[in-house]
């Protein structure tokens, strides 16, 4: 059977790394030499268009930085659209946004292609084991389709709800990823200015009711060390809690701490720029504050 993967980034290689064992695999980046050296490593072969990539393809996969560029992949010379076979089915990995991935789904829909929102959590290291969380969006019959190819970079795959309900709950989860490293950024420098070393406060706080996937494992892991490495792009985190915000502004849900959780991480954004780590957002209230976590005051 074949397969496509649209998307080497930093999380989209390590996932479809998992798929060259299992399937016939071509796969496809913008940015060519990326494509032609994960070829080299792996047993897959290197498109030379989405196109060349989906076509003959049982499944299309694709992670790119917003639903945005998975349309603009549809059409044009090279686009998947007119490549894809009838009972084809797109799985879509990006963090998007419902409302796209609707009428993306509209137009693969008229060509009798399926589509699937598949949104992962777990970060890169969570594609390199194959353990990620999936949300997925759809109906019953394509997720069928797409799970067994899931399920080799994936542990836990749940369908969601209706097209774009996967996107929805992944924006969600992004927000209460942005809240708590800037609530823990904003807590740290302020007990550390009160004379409390951050590493004591993250023991005792671990340990308590407020503690998080960030106060366990992110700050203690590349913070208080300074390591900060590169994994997943603040920018990308400011994309996904803009989507939960306006996603709850769609809905007419009163929603001031996403509205301004989404304010700030723009800021962060603005200042840190569209390399930064989402971890970097730290060195922002640091900043601000005078202080450096776990360095010298
Ligand atoms: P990266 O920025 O590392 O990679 C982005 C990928 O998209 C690259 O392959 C890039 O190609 C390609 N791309 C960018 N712009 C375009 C375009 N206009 N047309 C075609 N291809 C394009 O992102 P990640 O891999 O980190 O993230 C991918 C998705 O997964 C995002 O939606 C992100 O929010 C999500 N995600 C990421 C996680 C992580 O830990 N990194 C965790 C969970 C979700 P090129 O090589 O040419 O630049």
């Amino acid at each position: 059977m074949k397969v496509a993967f649209l998307g080497l980034g930093a999380i989209g290689a390590p996932m479809a790394r998992h798929l060259a064992p299992e399937y016939t695999l071509s796969v496809w980046n913008r940015t060519a030499a990326r494509a032609t050296e994960f070829a080299k490593e792996s047993k897959a072969t290197a498109a030379s268009s989405p196109a060349d990539a989906v076509r003959g393809a049982s499944i299309a996969i694709t992670c790119l930085p917003t639903s945005r560029e998975v349309e603009s992949l549809l059409d044009g010379d090279g686009g998947m659209l007119d490549a894809f076979d009838r009972g084809a089915t797109l799985v879509d990995c990006t963090s998007g946004d419902p409302a796209t991935s609707r009428r993306i789904a509209a137009r693969l829909a008229e060509k009798g292609v399926g589509f699937v929102d598949a949104p992962v959590s777990g970060g890169v290291a969570g594609a390199m084991k194959g353990t990620l969380t999936i949300m997925c969006g759809g109906d019953e019959a394509t997720m069928a389709r797409a799970r067994p190819v899931l399920e080799a970079f994936g542990e836990k795959i749940v369908l969601c709800g209706p097209i774009g309900a996967g996107h929805a709950v992944k924006a969600v989860n992004q927000a209460m990823l942005g809240v708590h490293i800037w609530a823990l950024s904003e807590g740290l420098v302020a007990l550390q200015k009160a004379g409390v070393s951050p590493a004591t406060a993250l023991d005792v706080i671990n340990s308590s009711s407020g503690r998080s996937n960030t106060s366990m494992n992110l700050f203690p892991e590349r913070v208080l060390n300074r390591a900060f490495p590169r994994t997943f792009r603040l920018a990308l985190m400011d994309k996904d809690v803009r989507i939960a915000a306006d996603f709850a502004r769609e809905y007419g849900v009163a929603s001031p701490l996403l509205q301004l959780a989404s304010e700030l991480l723009r800021e962060a954004r603005r200042e840190l720029g569209e390399d930064a780590d989402h971890v970097e957002t730290v060195q922002v209230l640091e900043k601000w504050a005078g202080v450096t976590l776990g360095g010298k005051q």
